[in-house]
């Protein structure tokens, strides 16, 4: 049956290419998305999908599925089509979407309707305020069994992990006078900022392995003449897990109240992005896709660790459900992410050719789980000891 899910994802290549070069020639930012999502939606409807737009309350989300909850698993394909201001498709995302729609159509294609329900689920925003965090948060995922996802790259690579993030704010307010005539009478809010600023900068000494702390002064005053009496600090504080975020945040927030302190100023702590989880990948799934990889012909010396010190949304989709966000190899040189060279990549003939393993990889993923109990069986138990000793 796999040579089918092949043959299916083959002989529709241009179909498949079509819409992506459309989402590439078509870059929108994060919630933006229309066009895209209306060209996987009605591709999806074609397909034989039934979809839902403004899943969880998001307009460019959507949901498609084919298939019953009622007769086995529900794996999701989860689609990202957001794009990067100035550079478009410079993350590929144009790709992704296609990816796993191609992947969910062939299921739906060669396997029993019994085998259970395949879904493809569109977030949104990827690149902005993580939209798949949103969806977490209000239940998107509270049906699905697992999820598949794999992201173009300079490379192959397994699964791996990323850094929890949260992006925290700080507003120091004090008083301001005159900075020559009347400087006693002032409070200093520029000088509570950098108190602060050097407090974290001695703190970084003391943080685990893999931890970064890195912040910019957003607001500093308003003129040299004046003690400033508000000042701005914007700050991403990371970890490998979520209980060493939290420590590292308390750590932080004493470090800004002290700095007011020091300066008779008062602070205000908040956070001015979205938060993200650490991508915890399903070891099981990522050796199933591994070894679908290497089924299509892709040398298993090829496929690389996964080094990420960023942060990326599907972090919270893997604290809930099994998960796995590989890399996949879409070009021959070794240009970074988010750079225009990336962008113009992700439109060549060789991009198109690395979607479409990557779809098949995924496919052959989706099948082999829902075909086997004793693979459904194995990714649960995994997912749940680990839940259980990152909780424990
Ligand atoms: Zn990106
Ligand atoms: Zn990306």
């Amino acid at each position: 049956m796999k040579e089918k899910i092949k043959e299916f994802i083959f002989q529709k290549k241009e179909r498949w290419e079509d819409v992506a070069r459309f989402i590439w020639e078509n870059p929108e930012l994060g919630h933006q998305e229309y066009k895209a999502q209306k060209v996987l939606v009605e591709l999806l409807e074609e397909l034989g999908f039934r979809v839902e737009k403004g899943t969880a309350g998001l307009e460019t989300a959507f949901w498609a599925e084919a298939g019953d909850k009622k007769n086995g698993p529900t794996i999701a394909f989860l689609a990202e089509y957001d794009a990067l201001p100035g550079l478009g498709h410079a993350c590929g995302h144009n790709l992704i979407g296609v990816m796993s729609v191609a992947a969910a159509a062939a299921l739906r294609e060669v396997l029993p309707l019994d085998s259970g329900r395949i879904v493809v689920i569109g977030t949104p925003a990827e690149e902005t305020d993580g939209g798949k965090v949103t969806m977490v948060a209000r239940g998107a995922f509270s049906e699905v069994d697992i999820a598949l996802m794999a992201h173009p790259s300079s490379s192959y690579q397994k699964s791996g992990s990323s850094l929890a993030l949260e992006a925290i704010q700080f507003d120091f307010y004090g008083r301001s006078s005159h900075a020559s005539a009347a400087p006693e009478e002032g409070l200093n809010a520029l000088d509570a900022l950098v108190n602060m600023y050097n407090s974290i900068s001695t703190l970084r000494q003391q943080v685990p392995d893999g931890a970064r702390i890195h912040g910019i002064i957003a607001r500093g005053g308003e003129a040299a003449n004046m003690i400033p009496e508000h000042t701005r600090a914007q700050y991403y504080l990371r970890a490998p897990e979520l209980d060493q975020l939290a420590d590292l945040k308390e750590k932080v927030i004493k470090c800004a109240e002290g700095g007011a302190l020091a300066a008779g100023c008062r602070v205000e702590i908040s956070n001015y992005e979205m938060g993200y989880a650490p991508l915890r990948s399903n070891q099981e799934l990522n050796e199933i896709f591994e070894n679908n990889l290497t089924f299509l012909g892709v040398d298993r010396e090829e496929i690389e660790i996964s080094l990420t010190k960023g942060s990326v949304d599907i972090g919270d989709v893997s604290q809930v459900v099994p998960a796995i966000h590989p890399s996949i190899k879409i070009m021959d040189e070794p240009y970074p992410g988010h750079t225009r060279e990336f962008a113009q990549a992700t439109k060549s003939p060789r991009a198109m050719e690395g979607m479409l393993i990557g779809a098949v990889a995924l496919a052959f993923t989706g099948f082999d789980y829902l075909t086997s109990p004793s693979i459904q069986k194995k990714v649960k138990e995994e997912f749940d000891r680990e839940k259980e000793k990152t909780s424990g």
